[in-house]
């Protein structure tokens, strides 16, 4: 089974997406997460990345598509992925089209976590007051600039698999394990 998971910062795509390659024996693939390990690699790539990701910004859809196409033909992935933070873009969502039909794979479920703006800004402060590890862009200023971009590049990607009529919405301003067993309704609709 291949899934979208789509939401804004914070929405909790990457709770879900743990819970999910647990119960479904799948993989999640987090561009966030791989971008994460190339920064800290201290790779070519990880250093053009880390300065757009600590200022809310997007890195160009040139390295993402290519993380992911290399990351989609690993064996690991046949019994099925997560996408979690992928695709962005109007383009990254039209280049995984191509890419997904060059290997004859299909996403069978598209899934907005849908939240509200006002409880990002408390999750993230909650986040950062917990943890004694706080990512360099899980601050206000940067917060806000990474929910302007969702706004901006993101939200098309929304409204074109509406439009496609794939995209199916759970409510994500509810317990961890609702928003779950709500995820987990959706795989029954077709
Ligand atoms: P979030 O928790 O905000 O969803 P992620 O961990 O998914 O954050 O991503 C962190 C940062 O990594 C983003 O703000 C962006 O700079 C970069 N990034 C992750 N995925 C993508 C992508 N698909 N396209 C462009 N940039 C990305």
């Amino acid at each position: 089974m291949n899934i979208i998971l789509f939401g804004p910062p914070g929405a909790g795509k990457g709770t879900q997406a743990k819970i999910l390659i647990k119960t479904h024996d799948i993989v999640q693939i987090s561009t966030g997460d791989m971008l994460r390990e190339e920064v800290n690699s201290g790779s070519n790539l990880g250093k053009t990345a880390k300065s757009i990701m600590d200022s809310g910004g997007l890195v160009s859809d040139e390295i993402i598509m290519s993380i992911i196409e290399e990351r989609i033909s690993k064996p690991d992935c046949q019994n099925g992925f997560i996408l979690d933070g992928f695709p962005r873009t109007l383009n990254q969502a039209i280049a995984l089209d191509n890419v997904l039909a060059n290997k004859k794979i299909q996403i069978d479920h598209i899934i907005q976590i849908d939240v509200d703006e006002k409880l990002l800004f408390e999750r993230i402060k909650q986040r950062a007051e917990e943890g004694d590890f706080v990512r360099n862009d899980d601050n206000k200023d940067v917060l806000i600039k990474r929910i302007t971009v969702y706004q901006k590049d993101t939200m098309p990607v929304l409204e074109y698999y509406r439009s496609l009529k794939r995209l199916k919405t759970v409510d994500g301003m509810q317990s961890i394990e609702n928003v779950s067993s709500n995820i987990k309704k959706m795989f029954q609709l077709l």
